[in-house]
């Protein structure tokens, strides 16, 4: 599982995330939900090692984070906004950080790609340039990335956003079963009620680097401790 005590972060006046406390069982999804500027993107940094925070600890499997390198640590992240390489192809962003990361050897790295690829469906696109696919395929080569390192913990910032509601119907619900196949702790952050709905175990809504609330989807649904919440989850969308 995930464990975070007391986790800061500040950024000159700005705290992002307040004194955060969050446990997650191994194989968990948490869904984290929360207005712009709430320090969504910021916590799954931390989680990933990119950022480093002020104070608080960091488990994974009982294992402490804090100091060590995004590499080091079990955990794949899909970035809000795909972040692929634009010059590389498909594939070499898929295992650039396989083999310099992880340290696989070029055959293995390739069969790892091959393999996230197919359950994807971008096998076709693997030599393709990002700019040379749509958004929705783009998605799914970022997906793909993370999924290949076959982390513990898999991190999603906002996976499916600017995709049409086809696309994001269909990609939800590939990436909820690939993630169930993984057996992998997620934290996945959303806007969408919907796929909060469909993807969480449970639901954190926070507000100002605070969690606000954490339960059941059934819970926040039916029970919101505060409008805020009943504004995120409990409202008809
Ligand atoms: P969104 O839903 O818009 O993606 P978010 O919940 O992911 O928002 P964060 O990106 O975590 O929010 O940002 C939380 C706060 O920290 C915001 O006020 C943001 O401006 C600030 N912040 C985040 N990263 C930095 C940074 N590198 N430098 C300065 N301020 C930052
Ligand atoms: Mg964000």
């Amino acid at each position: 599982g995930i464990f975070l005590t007391g986790v800061s972060k500040r950024f000159g006046d700005v705290v992002a995330v307040d004194a955060l406390d969050l446990s997650l069982r191994g194989g968990e999804s948490l869904v984290v939900l929360g207005p712009s500027g709430s320090g969504k993107s910021t916590l799954l940094r931390i989680i990933a090692g990119l950022e480093t925070p002020d104070a608080g600890e960091i488990r994974i499997g009982g294992v402490l984070q804090n100091g060590l390198p995004p590499h080091r640590r079990d955990v794949a992240i899909v970035f809000q906004h795909f972040a692929l390489y634009p010059h590389l192809s498909a594939l070499d962003n898929i295992t650039l950080g396989l083999r310099h990361g992880l340290r696989l050897g070029r055959q293995e790295a390739a069969r790892r790609a091959a393999e996230v690829a197919e359950r994807l469906a971008i096998t076709e696109l693997l030599h393709r340039l990002p700019r040379q696919m749509s958004g929705g395929q783009r998605q799914r080569v970022a997906l793909a990335r993370a999924l290949a390192r076959q982390a513990g913990v898999v991190l999603l910032d906002e996976p499916l956003s600017g995709l049409d509601a086809q696309l994001r119907l269909t990609l939800r619900a590939e990436i909820a079963g690939v993630l169930r196949g993984t057996g992998a702790t997620t934290v996945h952050v959303t806007h969408d009620q919907n796929d909060a709905m469909a993807m969480a175990d449970r639901i954190a809504v926070i507000r100002e680097g605070r969690l606000e609330q954490l339960g059941s989807p059934d819970d926040l649904y039916r029970q919101p401790d505060s409008l805020f919440v009943a504004g995120f989850i409990g409202s008809p969308p």
